[in-house]
Parts: structure tokens; C-alpha cells; sequence
């Protein structure tokens, strides 16, 4: 065994789970590091906790005397909770959270030091934005940008630092983030639900997005990961044949939480307890040592945030008990990859969630409006969801039986698919008096009571609807929630202008009740939605043929999925409801092509690497101990030495074989990788990478794998399948 690999195993047998305390409740230490309502309630006068909440609520500037007032509150209870600098925290374009310390410690005349945290440094900062990925925004503008306080998501305390959460902006305004076009998004839905609201409810004053993301990961030895070049450079393994035991016993899932891993969860929940991160849910997954943790749902913008921190601070805690958290999207090969569900819903001030049918039947036309009016717009821009969700890691999970497909579907149960039925065979034009009062009672007064027994769940499905809300799980584990939240929330808020639209002009032009004009809208999406409604086995073949005939998009990769991003239709979309103009379109999208061509490009060094530096060298020893064990079987037995080293001879052939194959693959693989280097249009360059390199990776690995199988187990350098997943 090498070196690392011995020392890896050893370090990990050798590991026992952290004494965790937990002196507190949970309901006692919840939010206690989040400058939240309590806090805010003790540290700032009533004038500055008003100017907070009502830019919380409703979107109102924070002038910059009550700013001041707010920053020297803020910064005193920071202090009395023991930090000690601030920073401005936020989510460039990396998909990462980034943030820059700076002391409240400050030195005055007479060689005194003061703390000083004044409004201007709340309100606003100037990081270096060339740093980070800017997709041609500073190029045709300027260098600079600034970050900006997002009061609507609470500040809060990490070790001793005070983090404001904030929006990165470019000087001329275009946004170099994830947050911004998200609460643009955010908004514009908010005022295109509301607007419909006001057809059922005249008191609705607004309306928000909620989501609930369940996300998974793996749990790494990390003296094991260290050992693996491909886990610690790509965070997935490149390499490795699949243990003889994997998931087939399927006895992980729900199964007890092994106790590392459980001391491991139980100090995270308390950091996101501090945090204000409402961590519910904990259980073991369909693979060895993977997890899931699912908090209660937030508000989107609060849940993106809190989605983030978390991903940050697993690492972070994942460190103090010896693991390495992997939330690549398939980090082992033929073993289950993770995924994060985001489940959304909207809701209205009232207390009301437009997804849930309600008690009366006008509550139910309400939701079926919502509801409808959801898959409608998944129906029309079912290729920007797909892009929404598209990197180079979740492309191994899309469509490889274990995950939805690259396809886009609705899943909605039979109870509602019934409903909708239904609903599609009312008259056109006005509705008779009967007509409406059978359609009130029958169809819409009963939908609470046939969905209780909506239990048939497709877990096939990419955007399934579950009760109360739509799952969206297709996003991948690695995933910032911002993006698929920004184009969903951006796609429905689009579907209610237009429906609203649609819905007064027959009232106004045709002269129709509300009611029915509401029934025959609706009437019309239900015949269109037919194409995008899907209640079958997503991962089946069929269902691939089908789909291409309804016409919906199918696509397998990054390059060919983001294609969507830069069409008319998208660009249009996000700039008729304000949510990003072309400039910020097109940086995303190039920001995202250039980061599908550098992870591939850095898969393809390492494995390039590995399979040269340590694949192919042991592989060479080991055919060295066969020959000089054949020959000397040769010397002692002479003639007959043939029948005894059959076995040795037939391993040499085979792996000069496989050498000679691995070499000739990296070979070529690094010859493509030349050509496509030198490729300037970056949208051949992502099809080349994707195309011609991406392949070589399969072919390279099934060598390595059956070297892996051949060579002794005592010389093989890379920790195995079965050491990493089954060791903790
Ligand atoms: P699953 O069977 O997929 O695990 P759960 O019922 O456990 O589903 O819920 C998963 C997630 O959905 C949780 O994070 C939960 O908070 C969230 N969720 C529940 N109701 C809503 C809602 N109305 N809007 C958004 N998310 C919700
Ligand atoms: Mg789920």
C-alpha cells in the first residue's frame, strides 16, 4: 500500500466522534447571532426599527441619518456579542459567498483606538470587483463596483465577524450577483401576484416566494479525501473501480446515522440554531455516507442566504470533525449523486399560500389560478428552467437513472389531473348560472378533500407539485439556489401579467363576469399545459420519444443547455419585468460557459495527471515483481516454467495493454485539449470541451479501473471505492 494511502486508512480507523454538548435548547439559542426583530428591538430606537421593517416589508430606502442610527446599534450589539470586525457578505458570480474583514477597531489623536461601525460603512463598500467574474461588464464599463446592504436578509455574527449581507453591483448598476436579479425577481412576482390576488382578495398587499431546499452531500474521511488528488482538485473522484458492496441492499437509506457522522450534524445544527438557519430535518441517503439536512421554509431571499451560509459553514464544522463535506452532484460513479429539492411556494400577507386549496371554492379558484398559471409558464419557458440548472457536475446526474432527466415535466397526481380535466371541457365564452354552481360545487369544492389522499409521489419527476408547493428537483447539490429561483419566480411573475392581461381584456372587451373570464383563461392553459404534464417514469425511454414529439427540449449538456440564456425570448423576458437587461444576461451566460469550460479542463489535467504519475508507474511495478517472478520460475523449473506462470504472463500481456492504452488516450485527450485551447469563440470552445475532451475521461477510467482489479492491493496508491464510502 503507499504511503498516503496506509497513512490515510490508519488516521481514519483511528478517528471517534466528537463529545458534542448541548446544554441549550434549540428554541433558547435560535437566531442569538442574527441582529433579527428581538435584537433589533433592544439596540435601536424606534424610528431607525421602523425605517428596517418597513424595508422589509415594503421595499422603502433607508435614508442615511436613520442608516447611521441603525449601523451604531448594530455594532454595539455585535460587540457585546464579542465580534470583532465586519464584512460585507456576499454572492459574486463564483456561485461561492466571498467577503472582506475589516476591524470596527479604529485609532484616533492622542495615540487612542476606538470601535467605529458608522451608517456610510453599513450602507456601502467598494471591494476590488475585478477579481471576480464579471462575464464582459467591466470590459465595456468600468473596473469598479460596490456592494450594498440587503436589509431585507438580517445580519448576523460568524466567529467573530459581523456579516451583512449585501448585493455586488457594477458603478453603472448592472449587478455582478446572484442576490440582485433574485430580488428583482422576487419583487416582480410579488406585484404580478398580487395584482391576481386582487381578483379573490382585495385586501392582499403582497405576496412572497417561499422556498424549502433539502440538500445532500457526502461525508468524507478528510485523511482519506486527502489522499485522492481528484476529490481534493475537482471534488469528485475520477477514478476508482466500485466497491463490491455499493447501495444495492439499499440498507444507508433512513438507516441509523453512523455516530461521526451524527456528532458531525448535531454541531452543525447548533451553528445554524446561532445563525438562524431553522434546521429540521436529518437522515441518512440512498448511498454510504451520504446525508441530507432540510430546513423549514423561508422566505426565497432569507432561504437562498441561509442555503449559502450553510454550504460555507458544513465545511467549516465538517473540518473540527475530520470529514470533508463533497457536495458534487455525483463525486462516485455508479453510486447515488446529490441533488437539492427546492420546493416553492407563494404566499400573501394575509396568510394564505396560493398552493394549498383552500376551504371555499372561490379560495380553490384561486389556487387552480396559481397553480395553472405555474405550469403554464414551466410550459413556456421549460428550456430556461433546464438552463437554470445546468453546470458540469449536474450533468452527470440529469438523465442518469437516478435523477430527473434533462427533460422538463410537470407532475401533478391523478386527483388534479382529474380536476383539470374537468375544468377544460367548460363552455367557451359565458358560463350558465348552472354551469358555474355545478362547476363551483363539484370540481372546484372539491379539491381539499381528494388532495388529503394525493399520496402518489413521483420521485421521477423534475418539477413535481407535492400538496402545497412544486418541488423543483432537478437543481443540483452544488448548486447557489439563486439561479433556478431567479428564472422560476421570473417565468411565473411573466405567466400572471399575461394572464391578467388576458383576463381584463374579456371582462373589459366581452363583457364577461370575472368568474368567467377566470374559467375560460384557465380553460385555455389547461388544453396547452397537456404538452409539458407528464405522470409516467421520467428515467424511461419511452419518455425521451415522447417528449421529442411534444417538442420539448432534451438537452444532455451544459454548452447545448445554457444556449436558452442569450435567446431573444429569455433576454426579453428578464427585461420586460426588470429583473436583468441584456448586459446581465449575456455576462451570466458567458460567466457560465467559461466556468463549464475551466472545470472540465481542470478534470481532464488531473486525470491526465493521475493516470500518468500514479496509475501507469504502479502499474509498471507491479508487471516488474510478475517478470522477475517469471523469471525466475523460468530459472528454477526451466522448460516448464510455462505451465506454472500462466497466470503472471497473461497479467503482463494485459496490463502492457492497458498501459499502452492509458498512454495513448492522454495522449490524445491532451492533443484535444490543445486544439480547443486555442479555439477564441468561446461557445466552440464549451462543444469541443464538452465533445471531444469530456469523452477521453470514460475511456481513460475503464483502463484505470481494470488495473485497479489486476494490481495488488499493497502497491495500488489510490484509496478505494470501499475505503472512502464505507469508513466512518
Ligand atoms: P420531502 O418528502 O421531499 O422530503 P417534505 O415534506 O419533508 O418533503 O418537505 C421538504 C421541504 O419542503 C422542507 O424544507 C419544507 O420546509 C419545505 N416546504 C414545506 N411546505 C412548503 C411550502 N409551502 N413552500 C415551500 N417549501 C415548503
Ligand atoms: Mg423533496
Amino acid at each position: 500500500m503507499s504511503t498516503l494511502r496506509f497513512y490515510a486508512l490508519k488516521e481514519s480507523l483511528k478517528r471517534k466522534p466528537l463529545t458534542i454538548n448541548e446544554d441549550h435548547r434549540r428554541s433558547e439559542i435560535f437566531g442569538s447571532n442574527v441582529f433579527n426583530e428581538t435584537a433589533m428591538r433592544q439596540y435601536l430606537s424606534k424610528h431607525a426599527l421602523n425605517g428596517i421593517l418597513q424595508a422589509v416589508e415594503k421595499g422603502t430606502k433607508i435614508d442615511r441619518v436613520t442608516a447611521e442610527h441603525i449601523s451604531t446599534g448594530m455594532k454595539e450589539w455585535a460587540i457585546a456579542k464579542g465580534a470583532t470586525h465586519y464584512t460585507h457578505w456576499f454572492q459574486p458570480l463564483t456561485g461561492a459567498t466571498a467577503e472582506k474583514h475589516d476591524a470596527f477597531f479604529e485609532t484616533i489623536e492622542g495615540g487612542l483606538a476606538i470601535e467605529r461601525f458608522d451608517g456610510s460603512q453599513l450602507v456601502q463598500q467598494e471591494p476590488d470587483a475585478s477579481s471576480f467574474p464579471h462575464g464582459g461588464i467591466r470590459n465595456t464599463f468600468e473596473a469598479r463596483g460596490y456592494t450594498a446592504w440587503d436589509p431585507t436578509s438580517p445580519a448576523f455574527i460568524y466567529g467573530t465577524t459581523l456579516c451583512i449581507p449585501t448585493v455586488f453591483v457594477a458603478y453603472t448598476g448592472e449587478a455582478l450577483d446572484y442576490k440582485t436579479p433574485l430580488l428583482r425577481a422576487l419583487q416582480s412576482v410579488d406585484s404580478a401576484a398580487t395584482a391576481v390576488c386582487k381578483y379573490f382578495d382585495k385586501n392582499v398587499r403582497k405576496v412572497s416566494a417561499s422556498l424549502g431546499w433539502e440538500q445532500e452531500y457526502f461525508l468524507i474521511d478528510n485523511a482519506l479525501a486527502a489522499s485522492r488528488p481528484d476529490i481534493v482538485l475537482t471534488g469528485r473522484t475520477l477514478l476508482g473501480h466500485s466497491p463490491a458492496k455499493g447501495q444495492q441492499l439499499d440498507d444507508h437509506y433512513f438507516g441509523t446515522i453512523p455516530a461521526r457522522a451524527m456528532a458531525f450534524m448535531r454541531d452543525l445544527e447548533h451553528e445554524c440554531m446561532l445563525l438562524g438557519i431553522p434546521a429540521k430535518t436529518r437522515h441518512n441517503e440512498v448511498a454510504p455516507n451520504q446525508f441530507e439536512l432540510a430546513p423549514i421554509y423561508e422566505e426565497a431571499n432569507l432561504a437562498v442566504d441561509h442555503n449559502s451560509l450553510l454550504m460555507d459553514i458544513m465545511q467549516k464544522v465538517a473540518k473540527r470533525h475530520n470529514f470533508l463535506v463533497l457536495m458534487h452532484e455525483k463525486p462516485f460513479a455508479g453510486v447515488n449523486g446529490s441533488g437539492k429539492h427546492n420546493n416553492w411556494s407563494l404566499s400573501t400577507d394575509t396568510g394564505v399560500n396560493l398552493l394549498s386549496p383552500g376551504k371555499t371554492p372561490m379560495s380553490n379558484l384561486q389556487f387552480l389560478t396559481f397553480f395553472i398559471n405555474t405550469i403554464k409558464a414551466v410550459l413556456t419557458y421549460e428550456e430556461l428552467l433546464r438552463a437554470a440548472i445546468a453546470s458540469a457536475s449536474n450533468d452527470h446526474r440529469l438523465g442518469a437513472n437516478e435523477a430527473p432527466p434533462a427533460i422538463i415535466s410537470v407532475f401533478i397526481g391523478e386527483q388534479l389531473t382529474n380536476v383539470l380535466q374537468e375544468l377544460e371541457s367548460v363552455t367557451k365564452g359565458k358560463l350558465s348560472p348552472k354551469e358555474k354552481t355545478d362547476l363551483k360545487l363539484n370540481v372546484v369544492g372539491k379539491i381539499p378533500e381528494i388532495l388529503l389522499d394525493n399520496t402518489d409521489r413521483n420521485r421521477t419527476s423534475p418539477f413535481a407539485f407535492t400538496g402545497n408547493k412544486f418541488e423543483f428537483r432537478a437543481v443540483g447539490s452544488s448548486a447557489n439556489c439563486a439561479n433556478p429561483m431567479i428564472v422560476l419566480n421570473s417565468i411565473v411573475a411573466k405567466q400572471l401579467i399575461d394572464f391578467k392581461i388576458e383576463v381584463d381584456d374579456l371582462i373589459d372587451k366581452k363583457s364577461m363576469k370575472k368568474d368567467d373570464a377566470i374559467f375560460n383563461v384557465l380553460r385555455e392553459y389547461i388544453k396547452d399545459s397537456k404538452t409539458i404534464l407528464f405522470e409516467g417514469n421520467g428515467y424511461s425511454d419511452a419518455w425521451e420519444k415522447e417528449a421529442k414529439k411534444r417538442g420539448l427540449s432534451n438537452n444532455k449538456t451544459t454548452p447545448e443547455a445554457l444556449k436558452i440564456k442569450i435567446a431573444k425570448s429569455a433576454i426579453d423576458l428578464f427585461e420586460n419585468i426588470g429583473v436583468m437587461n441584456k448586459i446581465e444576461s449575456e455576462a451570466r451566460y458567458e460567466i457560465e460557459i467559461e466556468e463549464y469550460i475551466l472545470r472540465i479542463q481542470i478534470e481532464s489535467r488531473v486525470l491526465g495527471d493521475i493516470a500518468r504519475n500514479h496509475v501507469v508507474p504502479t502499474a509498471v511495478r507491479y508487471q516488474n515483481i510478475l517478470i522477475e517472478n517469471v523469471t525466475g520460475l523460468k530459472n528454477i523449473y526451466g522448460d516448464k516454467f510455462k505451465s506454472l506462470a500462466q497466470e503472471q504472463l497473461t497479467l503482463i500481456e494485459e496490463i502492457s495493454g492497458h498501459i499502452e492504452a492509458i498512454n495513448s488516450l492522454v495522449t490524445d485527450m491532451i492533443e484535444a485539449r490543445k486544439l480547443y485551447n486555442k479555439q477564441t469563440d468561446v461557445n466552440k470552445k464549451a462543444k469541443g470541451y464538452c465533445e471531444k475532451v469530456k469523452p477521453f475521461f470514460e475511456k481513460i477510467r475503464y483502463h484505470s479501473d481494470k488495473l485497479e482489479l489486476m494490481i495488488d492491493d499493497e502497491l495500488w496508491p489510490l484509496t478505494k471505492y470501499r475505503e472512502l464510502l464505507f469508513t466512518n
